[in-house]
């Protein structure tokens, strides 16, 4: 699957809707120091599911949204679409065979965020999977942040393990096996409760 557009509405200085075709090749974004292009790239991370405000250099979720410059008052809710090429139909289900998958998040402020993919609303975890198993996402190793080079050669053997096992796209497996592993306490926890009730009434 391929990143083939980013729309962004509200999303941190990016006020007016604004869309950003990505063509086939190399793709540069340049412009002054401070006009948003790191704000592009975050952009990109908090729709695959970022959770974390401070990987977004803001201090709460609400500092993504447009909080206002000059005379232009500030908004009260962002929105990111991300739209994947999907002719290689890898999505998964329901979505295998759309041509294009439009990911979207968006935040009205004091209330959270909502997801949705082709309009169909989905949970966080969701997307992140979703990203996880096309070996991308918002912590991805295919995004480079600033630093990051010197912090992956410095890195323990383990922190190192899991940035191989991202660009594997093997990383959304451990979080499956870690909902499985915590169906399966609960399922433990029940089947005791019936145990117990049972020897209750024998
Ligand atoms: P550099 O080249 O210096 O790294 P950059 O092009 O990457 O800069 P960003 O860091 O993406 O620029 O953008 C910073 C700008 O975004 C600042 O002007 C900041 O005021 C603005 N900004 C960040 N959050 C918001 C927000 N919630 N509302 C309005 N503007 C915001």
């Amino acid at each position: 699957m391929k990143l083939t557009r980013l729309r962004l509405i509200g999303f941190k200085s990016f006020v007016e809707p604004s869309e950003l075709v990505i063509e086939p090749g190399l793709t540069g974004v340049v412009g002054p120091n401070g006009c948003g292009k790191s704000n592009l790239v975050e952009a990109l991370r908090w729709a695959m599911g970022e959770s974390s405000y401070k990987a977004l250099r803001a201090s709460e979720m609400n500092d993504v949204i447009f909080a206002g410059s000059g005379n232009r008052p500030s908004r009260n809710s962002a929105e990111v679409v991300v739209v994947l090429d999907n002719r290689s139909r890898l999505a998964p289900s329901p979505f295998t065979d759309v041509e294009d998958l439009e990911i979207s998040r968006r935040i009205d402020r004091d209330k959270g965020s909502t997801y949705r993919v082709n309009g169909r609303e989905v949970r966080a975890k969701d997307v992140q999977l979703l990203f996880a198993d096309a070996s991308t996402g918002a912590r991805s190793p295919a995004l480079v942040r600033q630093g990051q080079i010197g912090e992956i050669i410095n890195a323990r053997p383990e922190a190192r393990r899991r940035v191989l096992e991202e660009a594997a796209g093997i990383a959304g497996l451990h979080a499956r096996r870690h909902e499985a592993e915590l169906k399966l306490r609960a399922a433990e926890q029940n089947l005791l409760r019936v145990e117990d009730v049972l020897s209750r009434i024998g």
